[in-house]
């Protein structure tokens, strides 16, 4: 991708009301604009990131035999009413009226999901269905000050699944636990898993996925050898407490929430009527649980986690692009010769940023190379001789390398 041809670019100052780093910093970098608070476009550099974020929790969706569906988000009034949300969750809920008829905007998707079950299912045969989505949430939230951390209309993934006993909920209930985990370090994250209150969603407990960071809304009440923790808004336990196990005092920290698991049992279908025919023929009603991730929420806690004075430090996984190439041309050379290090990285199927403006300073486009994030930094100019400078974001060492090289190393590292 040519710099100079990008719409979304560097920016000095971000919008006096951002406050957060991960909204300063998106908004500096050019990954994100704002369209009024909590509502943000992903500029194309954003639109990288999230992209990878959502291949590698779409890998992992697989891998647990869940399917890839879709599911509209404007909905009938009606369906809300089956289980009560529409006056129990008016408070988050946008609502809109066109003629006689009343719509909600998704702000989740559990009677959706039901809904399409009960159309679909007949016999216990067709049992476990796990369905996914990637697909946007809107929430009329009071505190949309975090920058993208929290946004009135954000992207999610939730995954739905239904069985027909507790005991097969539970077992697959436990592996996505596992597998959010996989996901977390996967891109990176440690995550804690925390009990918590269902809110809108369950009387029962539910499991939170939390990001230690001191700029996290919620507070956790954990065991630093990992064998507990709940969120302190439930928590009947006090910091300092020994641990049962012996791993010593409990802690207290602030904590970003990244995902959130469910577990219905058969709340839902008794309010919806969504029953299969089980082996003796009788109707029976399916067990459900919802599994969900702030997908863009991830943007921002990985700048949270990862960045330094200058700017982002992506995680090669995560990165929008796999290098970051800047040509300095003092020689006047011809244009093909300046794009001829591009042309055969493109070529051998490397992700690379191109900064060909030249309208800019050098020392312009290594700021601008800092503050995006990008892992490796190469330079090509008179000095570099045919060759090419390479340079990782969180050092400040140089490499001088042959094309190939740097090709054969930005390959492993893709592979890594
Ligand atoms: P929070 O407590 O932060 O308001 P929630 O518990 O209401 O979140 P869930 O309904 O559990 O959120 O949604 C699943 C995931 O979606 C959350 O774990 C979080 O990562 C993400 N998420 C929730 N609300 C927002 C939001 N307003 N903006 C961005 N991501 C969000
Ligand atoms: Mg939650």
């Amino acid at each position: 991708m040519r710099y100079s041809k990008l719409l979304g670019k560097t920016r000095k100052e971000a919008p006096k009301d951002e406050v957060s780093v991960n909204a300063k910093l998106l908004f500096r970098g050019g990954f994100i604009d704002k369209l009024m608070a909590g509502s943000y476009t992903l500029l194309h550099l954003g639109r990288r990131v999230e992209q990878k974020i959502e291949q590698i929790i779409r890998e992992e969706m697989n891998e647990t035999g869940a399917e890839e569906i879709l599911m509209p988000l404007l909905h009938p009034k009606e369906i809300w009413s089956e289980t009560g949300r529409w006056d129990k969750a008016d408070k988050v809920m946008y609502k809109l009226k066109k003629g006689e008829k009343e719509y909600a905007l998704s702000f989740t998707h559990e009677e959706i999901f039901l809904d399409l079950v009960r159309k679909h299912i007949l016999t216990y045969r067709d049992l476990p269905v796990k369905g996914y989505h990637f697909s946007t949430k809107f929430r009329d939230e009071l505190r949309a000050k975090s920058g993208i951390l929290r946004g009135r209309e954000f992207l999610m993934k939730d995954l739905y699944s239904v069985h027909t006993s507790s005991k097969d909920l539970d077992k697959y209930y436990e592996e996505v636990k596992k597998v959010y985990l996989k996901i977390f370090d996967r891109l990176g994250l440690k995550a804690i898993v925390t009990e918590a209150d269902g809110g809108v969603f369950t009387d029962r407990v539910t499991h939170e996925f939390q990001v230690l960071s001191d700029v996290g809304e919620d507070e956790i009440i954990y065991c630093p050898g990992g064998d507990f923790s709940q969120n302190s808004e439930i928590c009947k336990v006090k910091e300092g407490k020994q641990c049962d196990l012996g791993h010593g005092p409990l802690k207290k920290a602030r904590a970003i929430e990244v995902g959130n698991i469910f577990s219905y049992g058969t709340d839902y279908s008794e309010k919806m009527n969504v029953v299969y025919t089980d082996n003796s023929g009788k109707k029976q009603h399916v067990w459900f649980g919802a599994y969900g991730i702030g997908v863009t929420r991830l943007i921002g806690v990985l700048v949270e986690v990862f960045h330094d004075e200058k700017g982002i430090v992506w995680p090669s996984q995560v990165a929008p692009y796999n290098c970051h190439l800047i040509t300095i041309n003092k020689q006047q050379l011809t244009k093909n010769k300046m794009d001829d290090v591009y042309n055969k990285l493109v070529k051998a199927g490397v992700e690379v940023l191109y900064d060909d403006r030249e309208d800019v300073s050098v020392g312009q486009k290594f700021a601008d190379a800092d503050l995006i994030g990008i892992p490796v930094r190469l330079v090509v100019s008179e000095k570099t001789a045919g060759k090419v400078e390479w340079k990782n974001r969180i050092d400040s060492k140089t490499e001088l390398l042959g094309i190939e090289e740097v090709v054969k190393r930005l390959k492993r590292s893709e592979a890594a």
